[in-house]
């Protein structure tokens, strides 16, 4: 029998329409590999009854002819997404045992669209971390190692579990989230692609909430294609989510393929860091050399208020996050803890539901919101990111359609080895990455070549809002010229 879990989702979806295999095969196949991989814990919660469930459902409808964009693939989704009665956590304590009597609007798009899901990914509690060590249910495991060496190393985060799934072939694509580079960067660490696409394209209704202006749903998935395919289902306008944008969603499959022949590619100068590793600037090049070769040209173009993104991110994200979290007080959902006063039992839930990383966040954030701090901080911040914003917007005013950066300024590091002693240390990794939320712009990571390690390294992308077409077809080019890349399986 052919191989079920290393095909692409392109791939299963003819053997699906050619009757080579029934969904329900193919779902028995991951379910199998999820089994064997716990050693990765990329998966949070198994759901094999739900997604046998859904496979023969879908079979069916498959029978009739009438399988819908995504029938019979099987997908893992960000614990993150609610999912009607399913276990949702965002993996923090909080929210305990908390099931939603609810769908995410993103992933009832998915099962409309026929997609069949297996269980639920590990992330940073809250979405708040870039190495996935953050989440109460413990680190995720990379699936790819340093040549020659066994040490685990983090897959990236926050969407660290959807980015292992999909690298080690436990599901074909998976849902992910993106506030500063969660589903950027660890599909970078992984080989993996990830789009994060135009605030306001995916429905934010039913997403967990860490940083609604920045806050947006995308896919994590094998190839450029497969991205482009569960897209176009993620996307939509939604009621709602008031920031959802009412615009028709293309096919942006189609763009795959397409020629960007004269297109305008932008390089930005200051994404040159000091210090960056001579293999992340050769691939970086490497890249520029690629679309050129395929037509595009290329242009130094100046972001100049790169260098405050990160700060500015730091106030903003952390401000969103301390008003998205008030909710969790032990009334509502998940954990409370007694107290002898209402107020004590709101202490005493937070101080045990939440961890470190989180209570940091909620911390700043109440201290960059109080009355004597708003104007010097959170006040200042907002200009900043109109100042970055308008970085972007001077760059498309003068032709440029997209815009070539390394994804991330290293490959995946050791677990345990970042951010310890200094939480800046971690939140640098999201340097290349948080620009693009804080202008609002679509963003994709495509793999591009390895270290000396042997460690995968990607680059990104970033395009004119609500132009992810553009994106595909660049994608496409580099992922061609660069080949893909598997990891060896150990586990
Ligand atoms: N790593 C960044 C943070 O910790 C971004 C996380 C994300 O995109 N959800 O805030």
């Amino acid at each position: 029998m052919t191989d079920l879990i290393s095909m692409t989702i392109a791939e299963a979806r003819n053997g699906l329409a050619n009757k080579s295999f029934t969904s329900l095969e193919l779902t028995d196949a991951h379910l199998a590999a999820i089994e064997a991989a716990r050693a990765l814990n990329a998966f949070v919660l198994e759901t094999p009854d739900k997604a046998r469930a859904m496979a023969r459902a879908i079979d069916a409808r498959i029978a009739k002819g009438e399988g819908g964009p995504l029938a019979g693939i099987p997908l893992g989704i960000k614990d993150l997404f609610a999912t009607k009665d399913v276990r949702t956590t965002a993996c923090s304590k909080i929210l305990g045992n908390f099931v939603p009597p609810y769908e995410s609007t993103v992933t009832s798009q998915l099962w409309r669209d026929g997609a069949v899901m297996l269980g639920k990914l590990n992330n940073d509690e809250f979405a708040m971390g870039s190495s996935n060590e953050t989440s109460c249910f413990g680190p995720v495991v990379n699936p790819w190692r340093r040549e020659g060496s066994n040490t685990s190393l983090v897959p990236g985060g926050s969407s660290g579990g959807s980015a292992s799934a999909v690298a080690a072939l436990l599901c074909m694509g998976a849902t992910a989230t993106d506030t500063g580079g969660s589903i950027r960067q660890p599909a970078a660490f992984t080989a993996t692609v990830g789009v994060k696409p135009t605030y306001g394209r995916c429905s934010r209704w039913g997403i967990v909430a860490f940083a609604s202006s920045l806050d947006q749903a995308g896919p994590i998935a094998r190839t450029v294609r497969d991205s482009a395919i569960l897209m176009r289902s993620m996307a939509g306008h939604d009621p709602k989510d008031t920031t959802s944008v009412d615009r028709a969603v293309p096919d942006y499959e189609a763009a795959i393929g397409k020629s960007v022949k004269g297109m305008k590619i932008g390089i930005p100068k200051e994404y040159r860091l000091d210090g960056m590793p001579a293999e992340v600037e050769k691939l970086w090049t490497e890249g520029a050399a690629w679309l050129k070769a395929a037509g595009a040209e290329l242009v130094e173009i100046s972001l100049p208020h790169t260098k405050y993104a990160l700060p500015a991110y730091y106030i903003v994200a952390p401000a969103e996050a301390s008003s998205n979290l008030a909710r969790y007080d032990g009334v509502r959902y998940g954990l409370r803890v007694a107290g002898g006063s209402i107020g004590e039992m709101y202490e005493n839930t937070r101080a045990e539901g939440f961890g470190d990383e989180v209570r940091r966040r909620v911390m700043i954030g109440t201290y960059v919101l109080s009355a004597g701090y708003y104007d010097a901080y959170y006040l200042r911040a907002q200009k900043v990111r109109t100042l970055i914003k308008k970085d972007f917007e001077d760059c498309f005013a003068k032709g440029v359609n997209a815009i070539l950066t390394p994804a991330t300024p290293s490959a995946a590091f050791g677990v345990g080895e970042k951010g310890g002693a200094d939480p800046v240390e971690m939140y640098l990794n999201d340097i290349f990455t948080v620009t693009v939320n804080m202008a609002g712009l679509p963003g994709i990571a495509v793999p591009a070549g390895k270290d000396v390690q042997g460690l995968p390294l990607g680059l990104q992308l970033i395009g004119r809002p609500f132009d992810e077409e553009t994106l595909f077809s660049l994608g496409e080019v580099v992922e061609q010229a660069a080949g893909r890349f598997t990891p060896e399986r150990w586990w």
